[in-house]
């Protein structure tokens, strides 16, 4: 089955592109975007309220989305009748969002999803549809604007509809949406590595349309290579030109050696490091996927990282290393494969600045221990933190992954970590950066601080019980603010 997956924030013209792509291509489009906002509608409908999840949750079963055609398009169904115009009014678009947040409604769409791209061929467009509904798919794109270039098209859209709205009421929502979108715990909005990113800001939707269609072309070419191990170099570069495509960086890609015994080394170590070390993770699925992110931790012992490699990290993530660990040719390979970013200490290391900005761009997600060398005395308050992270957080806009150790302890003693809500350095991105770094490494330790707190409520008061611990914090909520 072919299946584009076409991800983005709100406006940037995916659904009029993803149904320009099915028709020139002759399959289904799919708006994942409009399940959502039937589920918004029929919530407000029966009067009960989008953002509480024990107000949506009971309506799932009463819901059944189907659709139908007319003409080229698909008009969306909620039990039965048609409401493809109803769904479109501007204020269910906000609370489509606040549904979206709900894990239950997730799965009960995504499942929907899946069922219809395994039976069709379909250009689905969404927030999550690159990383989490169809993650395998080899259509991957990634179509963005400016805030305002997106409030701009959907001020004119409303208008043109007859309904009265004020651009920057629309401007505010768009960048509320966006903040709900890419911040929210389940399946947030990201450019996954693999996805081709169009910035549709200065283009039209013809040439946007173009470009995606010149990407699948090109990807339907690549695989039409054959394989190295039959065909001479020659041979490739004669079938890549005739193809029109870079011969030398996908012969490079089709050459490149597969495992190498460092390589095997490396993965090796991730595996045995889980074992040595059982660290129970609470809210593992705080941990954000397929983007960048600056994750900082407490430290105590050497082992600290492995966990972190082992179990949250991925094949993508960087660990900033003290360089000393590298003098061991051995050892520098296996920490190179494990992603570490050697630095020096004690001076501006202009190499590993450059090493991590260079990852985060690359939505890979960098782990930094901020107290900059080890809390040897095992106290559960952290050293002071180096101001490091707060520059690079505001420099890359990147999101902090807050995660706590419980205590101090060696290996094969069980140990407990905890991953905090990702947050965003977003109140200072606007100021210089050496100004602000005082005041957000401040914020960047009260979270630290806040995070110990429900680390220690879930431990010592709840034994680990996460439902007992919901209940704790919705009984003392207000002490614990
Ligand atoms: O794309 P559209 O603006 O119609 O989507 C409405 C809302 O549904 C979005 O703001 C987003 O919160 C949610 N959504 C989602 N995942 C998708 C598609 C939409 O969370 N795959």
């Amino acid at each position: 089955m072919i299946n584009i997956a076409i991800d983005g924030p709100s406006g940037a013209g995916k659904s009029t592109i993803a149904k320009i792509i099915a028709k020139k291509m002759g399959i289904t489009y799919l708006d994942t975007g409009a399940m959502y906002r039937t589920v918004a509608l029929y919530v407000v409908n029966q009067g009960k309220n989008p953002s509480s999840e024990e107000d949506v949750v009971p309506l799932l079963k009463e819901i059944q989305i189907s659709y139908i055609k007319v003409g080229d398009d698909n008009r969306i169904c909620l039990n039965g009748k048609d409401v493809s115009e109803d769904i479109r009014h501007h204020e269910i678009s906000k609370y489509a969002s606040e549904v979206s947040k709900i894990p239950e409604v997730r799965a009960f769409l995504v499942e929907k999803q899946r069922e219809i791209a395994k039976n069709n061929d379909v250009v689905l467009d969404g927030r999550d549809i690159t990383s989490h509904v169809l993650p395998d798919t080899k259509y991957k794109f990634y179509l963005t604007a400016s805030p305002e270039e997106r409030a701009k098209r959907r001020y004119s859209e409303l208008v043109q509809k007859g309904q009265q709205v004020e651009y920057e009421k629309i401007l505010t929502d768009i960048k509320d949406r966006d903040y709900n979108d890419m911040n929210r715990k389940v399946s947030p909005l990201v450019k996954t590595p693999d996805s081709v990113e169009i910035d549709s800001t200065k283009m039209s939707l013809e040439e946007v349309a173009d470009t995606i269609m010149s990407y699948i072309d090109s990807i339907n070419n690549r695989d039409k290579l054959p394989d190295t191990k039959n065909a001479s170099l020659q041979v490739l570069r004669k079938e890549a030109k005739e193809l029109n495509i870079d011969a030398n960086k996908e012969i490079k890609k089709k050459t490149k050696k597969k495992g190498g015994f460092y390589r095997f080394l490396a993965a090796f170590v991730r595996k045995v490091m889980g074992i040595i070390w059982p660290t129970k993770i609470y809210f593992k699925d705080n941990f954000p996927q397929n983007t960048k992110a600056i994750v900082v931790c407490n430290h105590y012992t050497a082992l600290d990282p492995c966990v972190i490699i082992s179990k949250l990290l991925g094949k993508n993530g960087k660990v900033l290393m003290k360089d000393e660990i590298m003098k061991n040719p051995v050892v520098a390979k296996v920490a190179t494969e494990l992603g570490c970013i050697p630095v020096k200490r004690g001076e501006a290391d202009i190499a590993a600045v450059k090493n991590i900005l260079s990852a985060l761009s690359k939505n890979q997600p960098v782990l930094i221990f901020p107290e900059g060398t080890r809390n040897r005395s095992g106290s559960k308050e952290m050293l002071p933190l180096k101001q490091g992270v707060a520059t690079f957080a505001i420099k890359a806009k990147a999101p902090i992954v807050p995660l706590l150790y419980y205590k101090k302890t060696g290996p094969f003693k069980r140990n407990k970590l905890i991953v905090g809500a990702p947050f965003y350095l977003d109140e200072f991105y606007d100021k210089k950066a050496n100004s602000v770094k005082e005041e957000a490494t401040q914020l960047i330790e009260d979270k630290m601080k806040q995070l110990r707190a429900e680390l220690d409520i879930l431990v010592e008061k709840c034994r680990g019980n996460k439902k007992k611990y919901f209940k704790y914090v919705k009984e003392h909520s207000k002490e614990l603010m």
